[in-house]
């Protein structure tokens, strides 16, 4: 058994009320999981809350006291789109802290597990150090990566980060750290509004930021062209020693807030091409962590195309033609890219 996942009830007591990032998408992808057999071939790991300095790792001590002063006073809106309830900063934590879990299980060899889905809620990627924004809390992917440098003396990490917008909160807490690679596919223009592929990193963390920016209805040949053009040939070059996604479902076809075209069986082939880097460079190893994804159907087929593809369950892919638009646009961010690797 090499693939696991997190998960706990108490993910959905993080009540965000009318609202797309609902709790009612966890009850969904679990339901889909056991439906498709797939849980009991994989090891549960339980999350534990993440310690305020682990959190600190990332975001600032005001911020964090913030969010835990107006989630324990009942709730309110840490921003338009971004509302906490009386357990939200606990379950902030937990989420925060299953993502961390995921990657000691994954680094503690007499485990044999390889990769693991930590399918957590609030996600994560578009909190910056002092300010929780689009549905996110705490920046998991990001605190997990600097758990992985702190614990582990990691210095080459690779996040991919295939959410159909751009994680601009985990951009920003590396975007001059040259120990983590921050790689993104997004809809572009779109929510947050960052991302374009002049974004390249700066100072010591200059060439390691690589944005992929699509037009909107790219399908999953338009992502396999980009993923296969851009981040193969520079995750070769990079070697990372730990690869982490932050892993969206909203650029799939039904999402209703961002598209995109992506299929259910799209995201698991992404997966694939993930894991054959894994495998090449760093025995594997690959922690995922659930950021967004709206429509419920389509984020737990989706998931469970992703487990398929973990537990090297995978039907083949058709093999359509790519856009122009993407082909273009892979062209402009090579052109950009090639100031640092070799593309
Ligand atoms: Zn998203």
């Amino acid at each position: 058994m090499d693939t696991g996942f997190v998960y706990h009830d108490d993910y959905l007591k993080h009540d965000t009320g009318a609202h797309p990032e609902s709790a009612e998408r966890l009850v969904h992808i679990m339901s889909e999981l056991k439906e498709a057999g797939v849980t009991e071939k994989m090891k549960k790991v339980l999350p534990v809350k993440a310690s305020k300095e682990q959190i600190a790792y990332v975001h600032t001590d005001a911020y964090m006291k913030g969010v835990e002063r107006m989630s324990k006073e009942g709730g309110g809106l840490l921003d338009p789109d971004t509302p906490l309830c009386s357990d939200s900063y606990e379950i902030a934590l937990l989420s925060a802290g299953g993502v961390i879990k995921a990657t000691d299980e994954v680094m503690n060899d007499s485990n044999n597990l390889k990769h693991i889905f930590a399918l957590v809620r609030p996600p994560g990627h578009h909190a910056t150090w002092n300010r929780g924004r689009g549905f996110c809390i705490f920046n998991n992917i990001a605190i997990a990566a600097e758990h992985l440098k702190r614990r582990y003396c990691a210095n080459r990490i690779l996040i991919v980060d295939w959410d159909v917008h751009h994680g601009n909160g985990t951009q920003e807490v590396f975007f001059d750290d040259p120990s983590v690679l921050y790689f993104s596919t997004h809809q572009y223009p779109h929510y947050p509004g960052t991302g374009w592929i002049d974004e390249v990193g700066k100072g010591e963390g200059d060439g390691f930021t690589v944005n992929v920016p699509l037009p909107a209805g790219t399908d999953d040949a338009g992502y396999l062209y980009a993923l296969n053009n851009v981040l193969v040939p520079i995750a070769k070059e990079f070697e990372p020693e730990f690869v982490l996604v932050s892993a969206g479902f909203d650029a799939h076809v039904a999402d209703p807030l961002a598209s995109m075209n992506v299929t259910a069986l799209g995201f698991g082939l992404f997966m694939d091409l993930i894991k054959e880097i894994a495998e090449k460079s760093c025995k594997g190893k690959i922690v995922i962590a659930l950021e967004g994804g709206y429509n419920r159907d389509a984020i737990a087929k989706s998931t469970v195309s992703v487990f398929n593809s973990l537990l090297s369950r995978r039907e083949k892919g058709r093999a359509d033609m790519v856009s122009r638009g993407v082909v273009e646009r892979v062209e402009e961010i090579k052109k950009v890219q090639r100031r640092y690797w070799s593309i």
